[in-house]
């Protein structure tokens, strides 16, 4: 099969579908790669890379659109590249058609087959290309808390850690799902004391047995987050329900409740956040204050860290995309229901649930 990776366009974004090892691997198994120039640049791989990779660097993004059988991509296409998607084409990518109407009739019109990262689901309902960037975001969220605990950049001076004679700083997770565990993984290795809230109590006994000593798990209610919240340093936001906004678990008035100079860090953003007070930013200006709790809100936290997310996003989509390429669409989908699943458009039919009942589209 013939493979094109575009560069990738949307504003700040460096990440790439494909390392030079995931081309190794497909040209290894016959099959043609096509790279836009610089394509792998923001993550730091070179276009040499990819020819010892055994691709071929082509000039435009026209080109690559022009060849490939199969488009990987990491994000959803922007009205620029709408009218370079031709018919029959397979675009395998994050879409996340529900937020983007004009997106979802462009692709509908393009006859491509449109297979969404967001919706590939095993059957224990995980989404294996959703992990890595809550991994990623989780792990990130720590990073960017302690930072922002420190006084030159607004925060109450406080070390994650503290030294032998100090007391550390007390880090609540909202959430232990994989976002929460992985920031509580990074908090407790730093030595802050550490307490996860959740809903789940089976979710909880599991983080009881794999957490180290100073990593506690409490009932995730008002009444409890109300308590803990004095004493709260770091607040991370990590709750995910399916299908439906984040519930406000901190509202505006809570925030009288914590200490000045404290950090709230909502990773759960992206669904409308968990805090109330929370409301979207970019890398480029992160963070706002209200009632003195420093607020740190990127939605597209993985972006920054654009090595890393190529790699881990990459771990997860290869072997799909070997074996999109192996057996074509239709028999990979047959083979494997995880895949099936993220079939969302075929030729100008949407046929994924969700999607159809946003736009009042039959399916
Ligand atoms: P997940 O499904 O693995 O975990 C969510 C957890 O929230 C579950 O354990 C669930 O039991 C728990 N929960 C539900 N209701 C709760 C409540 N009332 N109180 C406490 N816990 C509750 O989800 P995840 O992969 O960890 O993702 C979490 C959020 O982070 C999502 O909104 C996701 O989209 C977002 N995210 C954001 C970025 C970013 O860059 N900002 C990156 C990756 C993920």
């Amino acid at each position: 099969m013939k493979i094109g990776i575009p560069k990738e366009i949307k504003n700040n974004e460096n990440r790439v579908a494909l390392t030079p090892a995931g081309a190794k691997e497909l040209t290894k198994r016959g099959h043609q790669v096509f790279v836009q120039q610089s394509a792998g640049l923001g993550s730091g791989f070179s276009d040499q890379q990819y020819e010892q990779g055994g691709a071929k660097i082509l000039p435009t993004i026209q080109d690559v659109y022009g060849v490939g059988e199969m488009i990987l991509k990491v994000k959803e296409p922007i009205e620029e590249e709408y009218s370079l998607i031709q018919e029959d084409q397979l675009l395998f990518t994050y879409f996340h058609f529900a937020s983007y109407e004009p997106l979802a009739k462009a692709m509908i019109q393009s006859k491509a087959v449109c297979l969404a990262y967001e919706t590939v689901e095993k059957p224990d309902r995980s989404l294996p290309l959703l992990v890595p960037m809550s991994e990623v975001a989780g792990r990130m969220a720590i990073q960017k808390g302690a930072n922002y605990l420190e006084k030159p950049l607004g925060g109450r001076g406080i070390l994650l850690g503290g030294v032998p004679g100090t007391l550390p700083a007390k880090v609540l997770i909202l959430g232990g799902g994989i976002v929460g565990t992985h920031a509580a993984w990074m908090a407790a290795g730093l030595g802050a004391d550490v307490t996860i809230l959740d809903v789940s109590l089976p979710r909880m006994r599991y983080l009881a047995d794999i957490m180290p000593a100073n990593v506690k798990t409490m009932m995730s209610n008002e009444f409890n987050i109300r308590k803990l919240l004095p004493t709260a340093d770091l607040v991370v936001g990590a709750v995910l329900i399916p299908g439906a906004k984040a519930p406000h678990l901190i509202t505006k008035d809570m925030l009288s409740l914590m200490t000045e100079g404290s950090v709230l860090v909502d990773v759960a953003v992206d669904q409308g956040g968990c805090i109330e007070t929370c409301k979207p930013t970019t890398h480029e200006d992160p963070t706002y204050v209200i009632d003195g709790v420093l607020h740190y809100c990127v939605a597209n936290m993985p972006g920054a860290v654009p090595y890393t997310s190529t790699l881990a996003l990459t771990n997860a989509t290869l072997p799909y995309a070997l074996e999109l390429a192996d057996k074509g669409w239709k028999e990979a989908c047959k083979q494997h229901q995880d895949l099936e699943l993220g079939l969302n458009i075929i030729h100008g039919e949407v046929v994924y649930k969700a999607v159809a009942d946003t736009f009042g589209l039959p399916h």
